[in-house]
């Protein structure tokens, strides 16, 4: 194997203690949960992958900061610390503290969009394709065609294809559409980081149109990172500076601080102009949804995390290590022959199942069997991501296709070691072996109307 396991640039000082279920106690959890991942006790997975979002391990710094937090209703010194910070990182004039992404989408979007409307982006996260639709507008994802190959290893597979989305502006009229949405990076497309190019290209064309540009800005560093990488010209320059120029394009953000500013709740919104309207409108719809717009849904303590988090989470030795260790457990996938999205992107592996059990068809859900193969052999929990997440037709009821039958890994931020990445290779490894005896998938068994892969009720076709 070419890829050396980048050390952690940190030492373990409080312990969580795991509990590990024997194979046979396993099938018999997940059975009682209906072979559905997100029924199962978290205590019941040793290795828990289900997602990246607010399981990230805080530091000392933060937990230090979660004592100075400041409970003040309104004026918190630890808004202001918060508030700096977001100032000083991205070079917006307002910053508005949420409690989480979708907190932002809600408060955002409906000053944007309605009825009649259309929102493109280079894919939409699941919650803000929702928050898009509830205000009565509607979505169009736009991602460059190489994202939808997982075998083809090119940089940049987030990227919005620009020669469409200036297709779709044409069709539909630019007044028709109340925004353009960057998702950095693109994590329905695996993860895949979006270049300063493609960004510098889609700002320039919603300029053109007098559309506004807001950023989806859940894994920003991890995408500054891949600039930094990949992007020829910005090899010797630093992540702030990378993000500055990267938000300098936009007129708004969304952000969940959940994922690169290393919480376990938090959320912000960015507006870049001191004199734009959306400020005082953002304020307003703030005080209805989520509190006073010091506070934004938060405590103080984590107002306090979160403006320590920011600059954790854009550290070059931090970035280096985060990205080696979703990249040390690609390699070993590659040395099995394991097919996923590739190349690996910023926070998780999403495993080809569909390749991995040709044998079974889309309607009985390769990326759940995957899933549930991987808590049977390891006691490990991942998601779908593929036909069983996407449900049925709105209008048929038919079970829809999706592109990719992707069982995802999502590796959380500074939680597991590498022997924990060698116990996810080394499953995955397992499972491959014996995939051609596996025949048959699952049936849902009971589906709420929406949503249905958080709830839905499963078994084993035999
Ligand atoms: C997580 C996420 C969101 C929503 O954020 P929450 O904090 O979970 O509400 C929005 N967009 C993207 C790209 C995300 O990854």
């Amino acid at each position: 194997m070419a890829i050396k396991y980048i050390p952690e640039p940190f030492r373990i000082k409080s312990v969580e203690p795991l509990k590990i279920l024997s194979k046979e106690e396993r099938i018999q959890k997940i059975k009682e949960a209906k072979y559905n991942l997100f029924l199962l006790k978290g205590e019941d997975c040793y290795i828990d992958l289900l997602t990246d979002s607010g399981t990230n391990a805080m530091s000392q710094d933060q937990w230090a900061g979660v004592m100075r937090g400041d409970e003040a209703y309104a004026g918190a010194s630890s808004y202001y610390k918060l508030i700096e910070a977001g100032k000083d990182i991205f070079n917006y004039d307002y910053i508005q503290p949420v409690h989480q992404g979708r907190a932002g989408e809600k408060v955002l979007f409906p000053l944007l969009l309605g009825a009649g409307k259309l929102a493109i982006s280079n894919m939409f996260f699941d919650t803000t394709r929702a928050h898009v639709e509830l205000t009565g507008a509607r979505c169009i994802d736009c991602v460059v065609e190489a994202a939808k190959d997982p075998a083809r290893r090119i940089p940049f597979k987030g990227n919005m294809d620009v020669e469409r989305l200036e297709r779709l502006i044409g069709e539909h009229g630019a007044e028709n559409i109340g925004m353009i949405v960057m998702t950095i990076t693109n994590n329905s497309a695996g993860g895949q980081p979006v270049s300063m190019k493609n960004m510098r290209d889609v700002a320039a064309i919603a300029k053109k149109h007098h559309i506004l540009l807001n950023i989806d800005a859940a894994r920003y560093a991890e995408n500054a990172y891949f600039v930094q990488r990949d992007e020829a010209e910005y090899k010797n320059k630093s992540i702030k500076d990378i993000i500055r120029e990267m938000f300098s394009y936009a007129d708004t953000f969304t952000m969940s601080a959940k994922k690169d500013a290393i919480v376990n709740m938090g959320g912000l919104i960015g507006v870049k102009d001191a004199s734009s309207p959306l400020i005082i409108k953002t304020k307003a719809n703030c005080i209805c949804y989520e509190g006073f717009f010091t506070y934004g849904g938060l405590s103080g303590r984590d107002l306090e995390a979160m403006a320590i988090g920011l600059y954790e989470g854009i550290d070059n030795d931090y970035l280096r290590y985060r990205i080696g260790q979703i990249e040390y457990l690609a390699a070993r996938l590659d040395d099995a022959g394991i097919g996923y999205q590739s190349p690996a992107g910023g926070h998780g592996i999403f495993v080809d199942a569909a390749a991995m059990f040709p044998q079974i068809p889309y309607t009985e859900y390769p990326g759940q069997v995957l899933a549930v193969e991987l808590y049977k052999e390891a006691g490990i929990r991942s998601c779908d991501i593929g036909s069983y997440m996407l449900g049925n037709d709105p209008d048929t009821g038919k079970q829809l296709h999706a592109d990719f039958e992707f069982t995802r890994l999502a590796i959380p931020r500074r939680v597991y070691t590498q022997a924990h990445t060698d116990v996810m290779a080394d499953a995955l490894v397992e499972i491959k072996k014996r995939a051609s005896q596996i025949r048959r998938g699952y049936r849902i068994t009971w589906e709420p109307p929406i949503l249905r892969h958080f709830q839905a009720h499963l078994e084993p076709i035999c």
